[in-house]
């Protein structure tokens, strides 16, 4: 990239899923390079620490119902810095651009003229399933997947409805708290109420918890053993090999009424 005349840049740059050893290469590179890093909740500390020691380092987390700074002045925050002739890292957990809110973030340079490099990352959507020992389009199981949201907004309800009926291999992000709607909807959307359903919390991190069950049961049973965020939940026939194929840390919780069935 050419260098810009105030000689700022911003790397939108993704930390990957909690293990700090998922983030990619370039990663490392541009935040030993930051004078400014810009960081969310998600973003690992250890990640963090590859800055140089003199590097700033700001907070633009937001928590479930609340925020630091709100998206636009995360924007202006960033460009900001960037005109002061910064090297600007914006570390954002997972993939900037998977419900990352990293393409506002690379408009708002656009339109500035600052010029910016995406950094993609593993994102949870991924590595969740992965870390649970769930391949996300086993052959003869699933030859498609979707990762969506879960949200109370009306038109999402009505996407997840659609994307239920349509593809094999369901991912939801931001799903604790939400797993009764969600659920709930999949059904509804003609999912069967004893199809598998997992859901991992702090995957890749000493904390990863996952818990196994069926569509039906699976709201009640992660309430009982308290699951809340960060959680991803995977929905499909493929979710059974976590049976044969979890892998990491402790083993999974199963509910006793989910049975494999997957070959
Ligand atoms: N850009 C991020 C997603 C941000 S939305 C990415 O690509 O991963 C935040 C959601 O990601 C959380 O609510 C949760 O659903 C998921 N998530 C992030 N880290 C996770 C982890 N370690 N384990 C399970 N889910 C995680």
């Amino acid at each position: 990239m050419n260098a810009p005349m105030c000689g700022g840049i911003v790397y939108l740059v993704g930390a990957g899923p909690g293990d700090p050893r998922l983030l990619t290469l370039r990663g490392a590179e541009v935040l030993r390079e930051a004078d400014v890093v810009i960081y969310d909740r998600l973003a690992p500390e250890a990640v963090l620490d590859l800055s140089p020691s003199g590097a700033q380092r700001i907070y633009a987390g937001k928590r479930p119902g609340s925020s630091t700074l709100d998206q636009d002045q995360i924007n202006d925050l960033v460009v900001a810095h960037a005109k002061q002739g910064k090297t600007v890292v914006r570390l954002k957990g997972g993939d900037p651009f998977v419900f990352g809110r990293g393409g506002e973030e690379a408009q708002a340079c656009a339109r500035a003229h600052i010029p910016f490099e995406i950094v993609p990352g593993v994102t949870s959507a991924v590595a969740a399933p992965a870390y649970a020992g769930i391949p996300l389009t086993h052959r003869g199981a699933a030859a498609s997947f979707a990762v969506v949201t879960a949200t109370r907004r009306e038109e999402t309800i009505e996407q997840l409805a659609r994307i239920g009926a349509a593809v094999d291999t369901i991912v939801v992000l931001m799903a604790a708290g939400r797993l009764e709607e969600t659920c709930a909807t999949l059904i509804a959307s003609g999912r069967p109420p004893d199809e598998p359903a997992a859901v991992v919390q702090w995957a890749t991190t000493s904390r990863q918890r996952i818990l196994l069950s069926t569509l039906a049961n699976l709201p009640s049973k992660a309430a009982e053993a308290d699951f809340g965020p960060p959680a991803t939940l995977v929905v499909g026939r493929v979710v059974d090999l976590a049976r044969e194929l979890s892998w990491f840390g402790s083993p999974a919780e199963a509910d006793a009424g989910a049975s494999g069935t997957v070959g």
